[in-house]
């Protein structure tokens, strides 16, 4: 019998790990916000049209990429964030897979627009279906925009299996608040079919949870604060009696990270244990910041679920913490009596 193996076309590979990292708009606008927040930009725009599905395009004034990397930058695997296997296991950046624009490219128009501080002119790049098309040199400002136009232009299956423009914007909105919340330090814009959903100039962590949720969380929100040696424990909790009946409001950052822990939620929720409703949901915004190598962010592609060294440790640090806050600030006169 004859060989019968062959390695796949790069753009066949890329179109196959798209399906993975790329579900719908609102992963592209996570892949590319963490890409400017990689680049040091201080001042980040994010625009949309029809839910994320015609349009994306983020603009940055980080540092940019020169010509070179500026071609580099759409090939799989490729990445100037680590270098060798070890730095996988003290991670500073988001990302680090050299994968996102590989894959948004195999499955989109894009359009990158980039120059570094220290070059003249910058570059333009059009990508399709992960051929580049075209390229030009530019006068740009420094930093980058991507324009990622038409999601799934070849993959009808994935185009049709996205939710109305409602729905794929409340799920770009949920990626926005995430990473803004994450980095109160950067200036966020937002604009969904040429108007402003939010503007947020940098702030403190506490004024920017007030920017994206409004001037009534200010009074429900608690601090929390405590240190070891293995975890920095900070942020905000809201008061027991503003619990909801929807959850929402509840987000855990590691590292300036958004991450998904069922197991530390249910920390939280042992901590309010007794103070709220059955069927009513805490709302809390807590950061965890623990040394880099010992938490494993290259569980997933969408790096949402992490692993902690200690987790045991961890959770019965942040509930006692969590209880700890509640009294000492008097939200909960009856915690003396509590074990
Ligand atoms: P990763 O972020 O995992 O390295 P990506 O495919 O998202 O992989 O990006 C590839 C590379 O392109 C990055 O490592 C970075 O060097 C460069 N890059 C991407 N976006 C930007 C940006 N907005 N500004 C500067 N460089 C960028
Ligand atoms: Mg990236």
């Amino acid at each position: 019998m004859a060989d019968i193996i062959r390695l796949l076309p790069d753009h066949v590979a890329n179109q196959i790990a798209a399906g993975e990292v790329v579900q719908r708009p609102a992963s592209v606008v996570k892949e590319l916000l963490e890409n400017a927040i990689d680049a040091q930009a201080s001042d980040i725009q994010l625009i949309v049209k029809d839910g994320g599905k015609t349009l994306i395009q983020v603009v940055d004034n980080g540092i940019g990429m020169t010509e070179t990397d500026a071609r580099l930058s759409f090939e799989r695997h490729a990445t100037s964030k680590i270098q060798k296997a070890e730095d996988l296991f003290n991670l500073h950046t988001k990302g680090f897979r050299g994968e996102a624009l590989a894959s948004i490219a195999a499955i989109s128009h894009v359009e990158m627009m980039t120059r570094t501080q220290d070059d003249e002119v910058g570059t333009h790049i059009k990508i399709e279906g992960s051929k580049i098309v075209g390229q030009e040199v530019a006068v740009v400002p420094k930093g980058t925009s991507m324009l990622v136009k038409n999601l799934f232009f070849n993959i009808p299956a994935r185009r049709n299996f996205l939710k109305s423009d409602q729905v794929e914007f409340r799920h770009i909105t949920d990626e926005f608040h995430r990473v803004a919340l994450a980095h109160p330090q950067i200036s966020f814009s937002f604009y969904n079919n040429g108007s402003d959903v939010f503007n947020l100039p940098n702030n403190d962590f506490k004024k920017r949870i007030v920017q994206v949720f409004g001037r009534k969380t200010n009074e429900k929100l608690v601090p929390i604060n405590e240190e070891t040696n293995v975890v920095k424990i900070s942020g905000y909790i809201q008061k027991p009696e503003f619990a909801k009946k929807s959850r929402g409001e509840q987000f855990f950052f590691a590292n300036n990270r958004f991450i998904k822990s069922p197991y530390l939620h249910h920390a939280v929720l042992g901590a309010f244990e007794g103070l709220i409703k059955s069927g009513t949901h805490p709302g809390y915004f807590i950061r965890l910041d623990v040394d880099p190598s010992t938490i494993d962010i290259n569980i997933h592609p969408t790096k949402t679920e992490v692993k902690f060294d200690d987790e045991h440790t961890l959770y019965a640090y942040l509930k006692s913490t969590i209880k700890h806050s509640l009294g000492q600030f008097n939200v909960v006169p009856s915690l003396d009596f509590e074990k």
